[in-house]
């Protein structure tokens, strides 16, 4: 019986990994759940798992939720941070998203326990750090994000020595094929409609920008330390296909399923075993054909970004992902148009003087450093005006 705690439980992933668990029920104990509010889901939650201990983000509804159960309710930051580090637990599930995930996971991995990583953010903003506190604890970071999960399957036993390039694929979101004068007037709405993955709004809108496949270059490189040159993307707009792991002697190995994040997490989850019946099965005749094309970096400048913050390291990845947050959160509210997110980014970043991380405050510093600027550039190209 695996003893499992999820971070950000009320979430897209964490609802996901949740139905994996009561179909598996005999295999798993959920003994925390977290969430940033969301006081009904996670009271419904809490009713059907019975965890041990649970934690909310927002003080006000952590106070509201312990008036409906008898649960041990953490509150704030440092309440979620105490969930995921909870004594009785052997495998923590970050399914946080934003930068909100960070500290959660690193409280997880001090901890000494088995990480299930879906917060790419983390490994965006502080790579290094994260990684470097696995090594040190041999805590295993097991890979949620569907192409990582790819590829961490591809490569299984077979040696980093051998390994030459990866290639992860991307839907190309719902805009793919807009050129940026058609992409100029796009609504959240429209961004909101990914045509082959359901997942919370943040990633969405990244996924239609080519951000998300920016961050995915990036925890690539983190997960299996291998250099940007050798991390290609390819537009794939049927989401078959989720990775090509290309090895040093020529030959290729890819990894297929539909498109369902049910099974990256169940792998995480099991790992190294696998669950029967997770998802359902690929039939090829019936998708007929895989097409693939290199991503357009003119209409979809952030993959580009995302290249260069990785090159560059220090603040510069934690100021690409704060000014992407901010600028997503003013797209989404109505405050920038879709255009204004590669440009708001890169004004952020153009104005950044680069440090190194030595520490956790140093990346909150960047962050918050980010998020001020990347409000003044909103503030001057959208005049704070809806549209
Ligand atoms: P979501 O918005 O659906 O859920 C986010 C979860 O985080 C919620 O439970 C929310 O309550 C919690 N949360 C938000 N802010 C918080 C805070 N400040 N403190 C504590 N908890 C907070 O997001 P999602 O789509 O499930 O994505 C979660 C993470 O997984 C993201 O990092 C995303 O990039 C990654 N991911 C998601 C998918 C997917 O299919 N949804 C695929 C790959 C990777
Ligand atoms: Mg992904």
């Amino acid at each position: 019986m695996k003893r499992i705690t999820i971070l950000g439980s009320t979430g897209s992933i964490g609802r996901s990994a949740l139905e994996v668990v009561s179909k598996h029920s005999d295999g798993f104990k959920v003994v925390g759940l977290t969430a940033k509010g969301s006081v009904d889901v996670l009271l419904r939650q809490i009713r059907e798992f019975k965890p041990e201990a649970v934690a909310v983000y927002d003080r006000t509804a952590a106070k509201e939720l312990r008036k409906h159960t008898r649960v041990p309710v953490f509150d704030g930051e440092d309440g979620v941070c105490r969930v995921a580090s909870h004594e009785s637990s052997d495998f923590v599930l970050s399914a946080i998203v934003g930068f909100a995930g960070l500290l959660p996971t690193l409280s997880a991995i001090r901890a000494g326990k088995t990480v299930g990583l879906a917060n790419k953010e983390s490994l965006v903003v502080a790579g290094e750090m994260v990684m470097g506190e696995a090594r040190k604890k041999k805590v295993r970071i097991l890979p949620v994000d569907s192409e990582h999960s790819a590829v961490f399957q591809c490569l299984e036993g077979r040696g980093a020595s051998a390994l030459k390039r990866i290639i992860l694929t991307a839907s190309g979101g719902p805009f793919l094929g807009k050129g940026r004068r058609e992409l100029a007037d796009v609504s959240p709405e429209d961004a909101l409609k990914h045509p082959n993955w359901s997942m919370g709004r943040k990633i969405t809108v990244d996924s239609a920008t080519l951000m998300n496949k920016g961050f995915e270059v990036m925890e690539a490189h983190h997960l299996f330390g291998i250099g940007p040159g050798s991390i290609d993307v390819l537009i794939h707009p049927q989401s078959i296909l989720h990775c090509i792991v290309e090895f040093t002697d020529g030959s290729s190995i890819a990894h297929l399923s539909v498109p369902d994040m049910k099974a990256p997490i169940a792998y995480a989850l099991s790992y190294p075993e696998r669950l029967n019946g997770v998802i359902p099965r690929l039939d090829l005749s019936k998708v007929g054909t895989l097409t693939f094309k290199p991503p357009d970096l003119e209409g979809f400048p952030c993959l580009s970004y995302a290249y260069e913050a990785l090159k560059e390291g220090g603040t510069v990845p934690a100021v690409l992902n704060a000014a992407n947050e901010t600028a997503v959160e003013a797209f989404l509210a109505g405050e920038a148009g879709f255009n204004d997110i590669p440009a708001i980014i890169k004004e952020t970043m153009d104005s950044h003087v680069k440090s190194g991380i030595d520490g956790i405050e140093s990346v909150k510093e960047a962050d918050r450093w980010a998020r001020k600027k990347a409000g003044e550039v909103i503030r001057r190209i959208g005049g704070g005006k809806k549209r």
